[in-house]
């Protein structure tokens, strides 16, 4: 039996919503993980008589292909979808037996109309939160758009072709066989990247807004609907909506609620966003702010959007440690996320530069899959908290390395050793290894702004208690200001200020 008695549970509940009959054509050979996949694939069909299962040979043994009868829908999963891909198979399931997919019907059409060939693989592992959104979003388009194969691949499973095709991080997704792109990407991003976006002339045209939020993360979102809640005509503009909490695992001080994931308060947020009248523009890069009769916020394609006031909320990302190798190496070998990626350095050397709170978390986690761990920090002490420390220090397998200026990154065509000034010393030491996990912490999305608007030495909006910055006007929110402290609740409140500071603006002028 290969599943616990509380999935099976929970599993016969939803194999009661398949709406049809379905197809699964199995590749199996003798090894273990074929063999467990035939268990898997044998307790499915005893609970659903929608299940019928045909054995045949597919391009990767082992996998198994999810077909409607007598048409094949392109959906196969190479490996065992379980841990965080479990509800991708289950959700493939439902889908291929007739249920609707829960996407918008703007986005099935735009699927639908998309004419050609599209073969899609997915390179996962079964720990990685960032996943199985990209793992469902191809599953749909394959479902619903005949052009469109997707093969989803358990790295873990399918070690040989992971190393020769030099994946370090995932998702890594290839189309047609060329790297298409990594990391989590919604349907809508695939959407975009595949060049079928929204057309720039459709925003353009749009009447000027009363509050226009630039960002879609907590401070966004919360703005956003404080805005919405007085009346007034309010849009959102956002490069990835979710914003960070989207890499973020498990969250235990959103107060309110004990223990949440990342995904899940970005998905809830978006379902609030969508309550209200507010104009959600996905997917859009500001490029440019302007103060004339309105405030005008230039986007990446080109379009304008007008606006009364606008309030600033585009957050912040990681760090780069802009050493020589880094950007070279980045997903061969140069990683920013241990829970992603942490699995596909399994028996293999890291480094993790950073000895804060996250770095130190890191290398915690890291210690639990990796060989070794080396853990550089530049400054004389470590600065994470000591409970944190503490646990770093009772593992056996990592080294701290205090005083360590990171210089260099090496590598051929992956990632091979790291170069660091020993500050004390004033020596050049090299180490050997094969991943780098960089945790330096973020800096501001605020470059984008020019000269134009107050920000402090490390590019922080300066913003008054009222949310205001130093254009009457813009108001700003969450980690792209100064607050002292960057958390989703502050993020949150900070928006809320922000957007009734706007409104007040709004009354006055
Ligand atoms: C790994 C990790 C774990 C964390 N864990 C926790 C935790 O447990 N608890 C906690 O409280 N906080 C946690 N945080 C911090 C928390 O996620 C942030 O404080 C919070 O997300 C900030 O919200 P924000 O809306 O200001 O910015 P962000 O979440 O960064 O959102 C910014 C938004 O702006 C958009 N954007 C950026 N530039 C542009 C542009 N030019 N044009 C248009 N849109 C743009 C982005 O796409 C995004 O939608 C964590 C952060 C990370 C990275």
């Amino acid at each position: 039996m290969l599943l616990d008695a509380d999935i099976k549970a929970q599993l016969s509940q939803y194999l009661q919503l398949m709406e049809g009959d379905i197809l699964l054509k199995v590749s199996a050979g003798t090894d273990d993980v074929s063999r467990d996949m035939l268990l898997l694939i044998d307790e499915l069909a005893t609970m659903s008589s929608h299940i019928k299962v045909e054995r045949t040979e597919l391009e990767r043994t082992p996998s198994f292909s999810v077909n409607r009868i007598g048409e094949d829908t392109g959906v196969t999963f190479a490996g065992i979808p379980l841990g965080h891909e479990f509800t991708s198979l289950v959700l493939a399931l439902l889908q291929v037996s007739g249920r609707a997919p829960k996407v918008d019907q703007k986005v099935i059409d735009q699927i639908k109309a998309i004419k050609g060939e599209y073969r899609f693989e997915s390179y996962i592992s079964l720990t990685c939160h960032n996943c199985p959104d990209v793992v469902q979003a191809l599953n749909i388009m394959s479902i619903l758009n005949p052009g469109i194969s997707h093969t989803m691949i358990d790295g873990a499973a399918y070690k040989a072709e992971v190393e020769s095709k030099n994946i370090m991080a995932v998702p890594t997704v290839f189309l047609n066989g060329e790297n298409f792109g990594g990391g989590r990407m919604s349907i809508e991003e695939i959407l975009a990247k595949m060049g079928s976006g929204t057309d720039a002339s459709e925003l353009s045209d749009k009447e000027p807004f009363d509050v226009l939020v630039v960002g879609g993360g907590p401070a966004g979102a919360s703005a956003a609907i404080y805005a919405a809640r007085k009346g007034i005509r309010t849009g959102i503009v956002a490069e990835r909506f979710g914003g960070q909490v989207m890499d973020t695992m498990g969250i235990e001080n959103f107060i309110g609620t004990k223990y949440t994931e990342g995904p899940k308060v970005a998905a809830s947020l978006e379902e609030h966003v969508k309550e209200y009248d507010i104009d959600v523009m996905n997917l859009q890069r500001a490029k440019s702010l302007e103060k004339n009769e309105f405030v005008e916020i230039e986007l990446e394609n080109g379009a304008v959007l007008k606006s009364k006031t606008v309030i600033l909320s585009t957050g912040a990302r990681w760090r780069n440690v802009g050493v020589p190798g880094e950007a070279e190496f980045k997903n061969k070998g140069v990683a920013y996320c241990p829970h992603c990626d942490g699995p596909l350095f399994a028996g293999k050397r890291v480094a993790v530069i950073g000895g804060g709170n996250s770095g130190i978390e890191a290398a915690i986690d890291l210690a639990g899959i990796v060989k070794h761990v080396t853990v550089l920090e530049f400054a004389a002490e470590l600065k994470a908290d000591a409970v944190l420390q503490e646990r770093l220090n009772s593992l056996p397998n990592v080294t701290v390395i205090k005083n360590a200026q990171t210089k260099e990154i090496m590598g051929t065509d992956k990632v091979n050793g790291i170069t660091y000034l020993d500050r004390e010393t004033e020596e050049v030491k090299h180490i050997e290894l094969e991943g780098i996990f960089v945790q330096i912490g973020l800096v501001p999305n605020t470059d984008w702004l020019g000269e134009g608007i107050e920000r402090t030495r490390m590019g922080e909006i300066v913003v008054d208690k009222h949310g205001a910055t130093s254009i009457p006007g813009v108001f700003a929110a969450g980690d792209c200001t100064d607050s002292a402290y960057k958390q989703i609740i502050i993020s949150m409140g900070s928006g809320a200020t922000a957007a009734l500071g706007a409104f007040d603006y709004l009354i006055r002028n």
